[in-house]
């Protein structure tokens, strides 16, 4: 039997049993006499163990031949089994390795030995440029001088565009090694001259170049080249593809982590890093990732730890703004720019923009939402602010046109009485009575054009904010009193009764606050009930009215006029509003009268609004309270009474500091009747000098305006010396400002030009009552 051992061994043991065999029976002839006859039985024993030898013989012969059979195909058994380990091994090790360098490492040794090319060359695919460029070459070590000087440059310099090695050859056929019956010419894509591949193929010696593509799904990772000298052929050729295929799956998987690592890290930082929150949410509500900047938008309320797995609809203000959100999403799967309200933790609400997509799973169902949201509260102030910008354009548009239209209108009548009347004064023969209702007609226009430019000065100065309170106690019951006196004629002019129905005793009837802006506040109400009033009556007066705080005067202005539509009583104090747009033309008026009358009392800390009724008349009401603060000095002067005669005991030597020879000549005349001595100044260095050189001056009208000097530096100069003079200063810019600064240069008072002759001489009075003796 044969043996379970080394085959070789059981053969020899069979043949040697045999040979052992046939020479004990050979041993057993020769023993016998050669003449003695063998029996058949003998014989035939004999002849059979002879043809068993034979048989034997062949046996072994056969035996020996398949035992070498045996051996051969055992050694490629063998071989074949070493390949498949190596394979194995290979597929292991390459997808094992950690870098792109190590799989070019083991690809060099496993490569070269299995080809037993002379030369190799790996080349390695680069991202930047989409080329391939030499990583590692073998073989050529000795030769490197001679094959750089004859290339020009180093050898990992050469580049090789993928698409051009794509144009070449289909990438798909690459995948298996093949001849290049360019040579090194086809290698480099003709990149590298023809003359240059055939000199370095010349100092290698190469005869043959095999090539190999490292190309997985399409996509080009680098190649294998091998070179072989005369006589000496590619071997393994089925082992380098399948390493080569190995190779290529690992390439592509290692390239693939290496942008899954790079992208990862981009995207860590881009979530680390931006200003928007970032977002996913279930579709339950439950918060699955937020990014770290909820910190900056909760203005460091709230952390993303704080709020991951929390319901996200415990953050909005309206929970059914996420509902909506939801059915949106899942109608149209991406939504931007959806404004929601965000509450933070501190309960105040922040304004947001979301813009958000609905994740799809593979089955189809919604599975999350994904999103980003960003605080839009600037943006939404902007909104509001360009709004209002827009509202506040329109309505300066509007009151452009309403200006251009009142004040051309305002400014044209008059001035249309003006001319019209001076014209027809130069007509020869005119009567006395003819002549003195011109003159009244002009005059009527000439104020009627002051009060319109007042009231634009005014209006001017309110919205520059250089309106002043001045400060000073003021008779609420001297005022009412005043103003009856002094519109009491106008009204009997006009046929209407005109009536006071004061009810602040003479103790409660002091006020502190700014009276000229309580003269003008009431002079208006009074001329427009006046002005609105065709018959009947109209009616001023005055009460307490006590706050929760403090008590207020109020006071009314009644009429029977024409009244105000409910729809109008608002507007109406509004610049350049009439209550009756489409008629305004029958009323003269420049629409300005109670939105500055409004300011006004504003300044003083009250009220005003009006009660009316159409065709039946109107009520104004004002209050202003007992206390007004200061917003600018206390003015303690004395009250003015323009009906009151001064008891004069003699007459004055005046300086009018002056040099418009219009208004010279018209101080001249108003004052004549109080000049003992007047002298004329053309500048201010003029009227230091006159006041210098005669200390017997009362009284200097000082205009502001002059050449050389103006009227506050000659002031100045004139208080260095003299301190009892009394100086007034005219001022013609009728601007907050020159009145203070004219009383800051040491000014006694102030009067606005144009200059009103009683005006003029109330002021006189009040500071020179003691000198003068009649006016
Ligand atoms: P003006 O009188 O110069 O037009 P105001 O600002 O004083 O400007 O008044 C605005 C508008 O209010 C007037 O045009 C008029 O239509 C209405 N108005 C004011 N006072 C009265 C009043 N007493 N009776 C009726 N309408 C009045």
């Amino acid at each position: 039997m044969i043996r379970p051992m080394k085959k070789t061994t059981n053969f020899d043991f069979a043949a040697s049993l045999f040979r052992q065999k046939a020479e004990e029976l050979l041993k057993i002839r020769q023993r016998k006499p050669a003449t003695q006859i063998l029996d058949t039985t003998a014989q035939n024993h004999f002849h059979e163990l002879e043809l068993n030898q034979i048989e034997l013989e062949l046996l072994y012969a056969e035996l020996k031949h398949t035992e070498a059979a045996l051996l051969t195909s055992e050694k490629s058994l063998q071989e074949k089994t070493d390949d498949l380990l190596l394979l194995a091994n290979s597929s292991f090790k390459l997808l094992d390795f950690n870098s792109i360098d190590e799989i070019y490492h083991f690809l060099g040794s496993k490569l070269l030995q299995l080809s037993g090319a002379d030369y190799m060359l790996l080349s390695e695919y680069n991202e930047l440029n989409s080329s391939t460029t030499p990583k590692l070459w073998f073989g050529i070590d000795q030769f490197i001088g001679k094959i750089v000087s004859t290339l020009g440059k180093d050898i990992n310099q050469i580049q090789i565009p993928v698409q051009d090695v794509a144009k070449q050859m289909d990438l798909e056929l690459r995948k298996k090694i093949y001849c290049l019956a360019g040579g090194l010419h086809e290698l480099t894509v003709q990149k590298v001259p023809k003359a240059i591949c055939v000199a370095i193929e010349k100092i290698l010696g190469i005869r043959e170049i095999y090539s190999i593509g490292f190309i997985w799904k399409g996509h080009y990772y680098g190649g294998a080249s091998f070179g072989f000298k005369k006589g000496n052929k590619i071997k393994k050729s089925d082992l380098i593809d399948t390493i080569s295929n190995q190779a290529s799956l690992a390439l592509s998987r290692k390239y693939a982590e290496k942008s899954l690592t790079e992208n990862e890290k981009k995207y860590r930082g881009i979530f680390e890093n931006i200003q928007d929150v970032y977002y996913e949410t279930a579709t339950d509500g439950t918060i699955l990732e937020l990014s770290p900047s909820i910190k900056l938008l909760s203005k460091g309320q709230y952390t993303r730890e704080d709020l991951i797995g929390k319901p996200i609809y415990d953050y909005y203000e309206d929970r059914d703004a996420r509902s909506k959100l939801i059915q949106e999403l899942k109608k149209c799967r991406q939504i931007i720019d959806y404004e929601i309200q965000l509450i933070n933790k501190d309960g105040s609400l922040v304004n947001c923009s979301i813009s958000a997509e609905l994740i799809i799973d593979p089955q189809g169902n919604p599975e999350k939402i994904v999103g980003t949201f960003h605080d839009i509260t600037n943006r939404k102030q902007s909104e509001e602010d360009l709004k209002s910008a827009l509202t506040k354009a329109k309505e300066s548009d509007r009151l452009k046109s309403a200006f251009l239209a009142n004040i051309s209108h305002e400014i044209r009548t008059p001035m249309n009485g003006i001319l019209g009347f001076s014209t027809l004064l130069k007509e020869p023969g005119l009567s006395g009575d003819q002549q003195k209702e011109y003159i009244s007609f002009i005059e009527k226009s000439g104020e009627r054009m002051l009060n319109t430019i007042n009231d634009l000065m005014d209006i001017s100065k309110i919205e520059a904010g250089q309106m002043n309170v001045i400060v000073s106690e003021v008779n609420m019951n001297e005022r009412i009193n005043n103003l009856h006196h002094f519109f009491k004629p106008k009204c009997q002019e006009k046929g209407i009764q005109f009536l006071v129905k004061n009810n602040l005793s003479p103790d409660k009837s002091i006020l502190n606050s700014d009276r000229n802006k309580i003269d003008a506040i009431l002079s208006n109400l009074i001329l427009n009930a006046i002005k609105y009033t065709p018959q009947g009556s109209i009616e001023v007066g005055c009460g307490i009215v006590h706050a929760i705080h403090e008590s207020y005067v109020q006071c009314h202005v009644k009429d029977t006029g024409i009244g105000i539509p409910l729809s109008r009583q608002q507007a109406i104090f509004d610049r350049f509003v009439h209550a009756d747009i489409e008629d305004n033309a029958v009323y003269e008026g420049s629409g300005l009268g109670l939105s500055i009358s409004k300011a006004y009392v504003e300044m003083l800390g009250g009220k005003i609004w009006v009660e009316s009724t159409l065709g039946a008349g109107s009520t104004f009401y004002f209050t202003v309270p007992y206390q007004v603060h200061p917003q600018t000095r206390n003015n303690t002067e004395e009250e003015a009474n323009p009906g009151k005669e001064s008891v004069l005991s003699k007459k004055l030597n005046i300086l009018i500091a002056e040099d418009d020879e219009n208004s010279k000549l018209f101080m001249t005349i108003s004052l004549e009747r109080l000049t003992n001595q007047l002298f004329i100044a053309r500048t201010g260095l003029e009227a230091v000098k006159l006041v210098s050189d005669h200390p017997g001056i009362d009284l200097v009208l000082m205009d502001i305006r002059m050449p050389e000097l103006n009227g506050y530096e000659a002031t100045r100069r004139i208080r260095e010396f003299n301190s009892k003079v009394v100086i007034i200063a005219q001022t013609a810019h009728g601007l907050a400002g020159d009145q203070e600064k004219a009383i800051e240069a040491g000014c006694n008072d102030y009067i606005s030009k144009p200059i009103n002759r009683i005006r003029l001489l109330e002021v006189i009075n009040r500071h020179l009552r003691s000198k003068l003796t009649n006016f």
